[in-house]
């Protein structure tokens, strides 16, 4: 199958213009077109803690992510696919991207055995035995009903690995892409164009430069829609990270969306789009919320749980358009809630921060 070029007879990705290492363009997926660059926010466990649909709609979010690891525990495909898909069960109707569920597992599964089969662990909660293997990610994605489904990977952390964990992990991860394409081809064979969903493979290799670029040419080869950058942001410092995306920026194919995983500090974000890079996703914008973190103009955090704010009553930013700054919520408003645990002051505190990504990626879009 290498060297194939997906069956869709639109393009999935649209470059309309690049200036500076930016570049604007449009995903097609089977729920609606996507502009990029673009951030995806975070619904693990299949809502965006605390958040309405059509509060995650006015933050200007376009396509959410959900987490194939955690649904597949709870409640199960099966149920979330009796109940209609992601979309009918969330209500959800613009594009949902899920990831494989590799890196939950690795980070949060105890892990028990990993080999060319696949993975062994146990369900933190329960304990039971869970398998996942390529095969069986792209059966349980296919089935939640996600747009955009991402292949299963060996992920090393930059805290546990050796070089040899390091390259077998590298090698499975090739392997595994194969079958994962193999796999989804197999389970999409009878949807039309129009109904097929996506399948991006995931680019790994650490921060070893000749392995970063193997596995981006094998990825890039394989029968893919997407290419996405996985395993960085590990706890390596920002420097190397930026280093990686620099020497990254002139090899991916230019035809193809380019999604850097698990990004979410603008900083980094504004550094990626200046490297080529169209999609994002990250927890920080929703768990700096929930606990009291919010960005404000030119990239700075502010904590609303600071005593200093007591008595303040300023917005969160006066530049901000969002639902939260618009209404006009006091920060000594905020900090009360944090005070006294209501949840209103997580989701009044995400709904900024969603909305503090979505404009840096628009003022990038705006740019080319
Ligand atoms: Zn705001």
């Amino acid at each position: 199958m290498m060297g194939m070029q997906p069956t869709k007879t639109t393009p999935v990705y649209e470059l309309k213009n690049t200036i500076n290492g930016i570049r604007r363009g449009i995903i097609t997926t089977r729920a609606g077109k996507v502009d990029t660059p673009v951030f995806m926010p975070v619904g693990t466990r299949a809502a965006l803690k605390g958040l309405t649909n059509e509060q995650i709609e006015a933050t200007g979010a376009q396509i959410i992510l959900n987490n194939t690891y955690h649904l597949h525990l709870k409640p199960g495909e099966s149920v979330i696919k009796s109940l209609g898909g992601l979309h009918e069960f969330t209500r959800w109707n613009k594009p949902i991207l899920t990831d494989s569920g590799g890196f939950q597992v690795f980070s949060l599964g105890h892990v028990n055995k990993i080999t060319d089969d696949g993975v062994t662990f146990n369900d933190p909660t329960t304990g039971d035995e869970v398998f996942l293997s390529p095969e069986k990610a792209m059966q349980i994605q296919v089935d939640l009903g996600s747009d955009i489904i991402m292949a299963f990977d060996d992920v090393v952390g930059l805290d546990k690995k050796s070089r040899n964990r390091e390259e077998e992990a590298f090698e499975r991860t090739h392997m595994w892409l194969e079958r994962c394409t193999k796999e989804f081809k197999r389970l999409t064979k009878d949807m039309p164009d129009s109904e097929r969903p996506l399948l991006f493979g995931i680019a790994q290799g650490g921060l070893d430069k000749s392995l970063r670029k193997c596995s981006l040419e094998i990825v890039q080869s394989s029968d893919v829609d997407g290419v996405a950058v996985g395993g960085l942001s590990v706890g390596e410092p920002r420097k190397e990270m930026h280093e990686m995306l620099d020497f990254l920026a002139p090899l991916y194919d230019p035809s193809k969306a380019h999604y850097l995983m698990g990004i979410g500090e603008p900083v980094d974000m504004r550094y990626a789009m200046e490297h080529g890079i169209d999609m994002f996703d990250c927890v920080l914008p929703t768990r700096n919320g929930r606990h009291g973190t919010a960005w404000v103009t030119g990239d700075k955090k502010i904590h609303l749980t600071n005593a200093k704010y007591a008595k303040d009553k300023s917005v969160i930013d006066e530049n901000c358009d969002c639902y939260t700054c618009k209404s006009g919520y006091q920060k000594g408003y905020l900090r009360h809630l944090f005070k006294v645990n209501e949840t209103l002051a997580g989701s009044l505190v995400s709904i900024h921060n969603i909305r503090y990504l979505n404009k840096i990626c628009e003022e990038y879009r705006s740019k080319v």
